[in-house]
């Protein structure tokens, strides 16, 4: 299997804080992992230093076996790459007051020449591409609608399909349930887990809720304070283990899970040592 993720001892200080601490990660291809962790314990950081947004103090990143960035430095040919790697946002970014189908088709921005870039000038087969993909997500009736006019499960659909029509390999999507109803969440996760499955993309996805995890994502790595705190099945993320992980702030945080009975299969697990209270 090889590998879709790879980060060595990567480190970012804010001045309020240090917001990675020495993470180190493998992810392979095909997996689908979620990054949970209470707030500002560096999630958003995290992916955005794989996403190639931000340089970090210290460390490498790479995707798709392709240097993203090391020691601080941005890998020259850092634009080709981030077409591979799709970006979901917890507040969809798109364009409100462009149509959804003209959202979608920006996807296909990160791989087309500057020029017609800057024209925003797209070819039959491409339009056709992007109302296959709003097909693919369900929203295909609201193509010629503003952004601005689609609830917010719709609107992170149309950032998916956006993903898709971008062609990426990899999908980081930061939160991209912490706007939404119940339901919305569902289909969003459900659409996130059908493009790993179907089209054998490697997700990672920042949840706050631990449930969602459990459902959608085998493999679960935890942030506390900027370190990996757990890196394991999401199956042996027990109420016991949160509630060492997180103290206090679990059972805010997680607390419909912890009201239901915990998972039934353990399989031993990457354990690091018992934090600090
Ligand atoms: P999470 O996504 O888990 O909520 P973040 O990665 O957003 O956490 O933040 C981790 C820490 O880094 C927080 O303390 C946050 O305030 C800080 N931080 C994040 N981005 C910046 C920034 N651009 N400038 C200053 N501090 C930041
Ligand atoms: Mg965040």
């Amino acid at each position: 299997m090889s590998t879709a993720i790879e980060i060595r001892n990567l480190s970012k200080s804010f001045p309020c804080c240090k917001a990675l601490q020495d993470v180190s990660l493998d992810i392979d291809c095909g997996e689908m992992v979620a990054l949970i962790g209470a707030s500002g314990s560096g999630k958003s950081t995290l992916l955005r230093h794989i996403a190639g947004f931000i340089p970090a103090d210290r460390g490498q990143v790479s995707v798709l076996n392709r240097l993203v960035q090391q020691g601080g430095k941005m890998a020259p040919n850092i634009r080709s790459l981030r077409a591979e790697i799709g970006f979901v946002f917890q507040q969809f970014n798109l364009v409100s007051r462009l149509p959804v189908i003209t959202n979608v088709l920006t996807g296909i921005l990160y791989r087309t020449r500057l020029w017609r870039s800057l024209l925003m000038r797209f070819s039959v087969g491409e339009r056709q591409q992007a109302m296959e993909a709003l097909v693919a997500v369900g929203i295909e009736q609201s193509a010629w609608q503003r952004a601005a006019t689609l609830s917010g499960g719709q609107q992170q659909r149309a950032a998916l399909a956006r993903c898709l029509v971008q062609g990426a390999k990899v999908i980081l999507a930061d939160e991209p349930i912490a706007s939404l109803d119940p339901e919305s969440s569902r289909k969003v996760m459900e659409l996130l887990a059908s493009m790993n499955r179907d089209r054998g993309c490697t997700v990672v996805v920042s949840l706050h809720q631990v449930e969602f995890a459990l459902k959608y994502c085998p493999r679960t790595v935890a942030l506390h304070r900027g370190a990996v705190v757990y890196d394991g099945p999401s199956a042996a993320l027990t109420p016991a283990l949160l509630g060492e992980l997180y103290g206090s702030a679990a059972e805010e945080l997680f607390g419909r899970m912890l009201d239901s009975p915990a998972p039934k299969a353990h399989t031993p697990v990457t354990r690091l040592p018992p934090l600090a209270a």
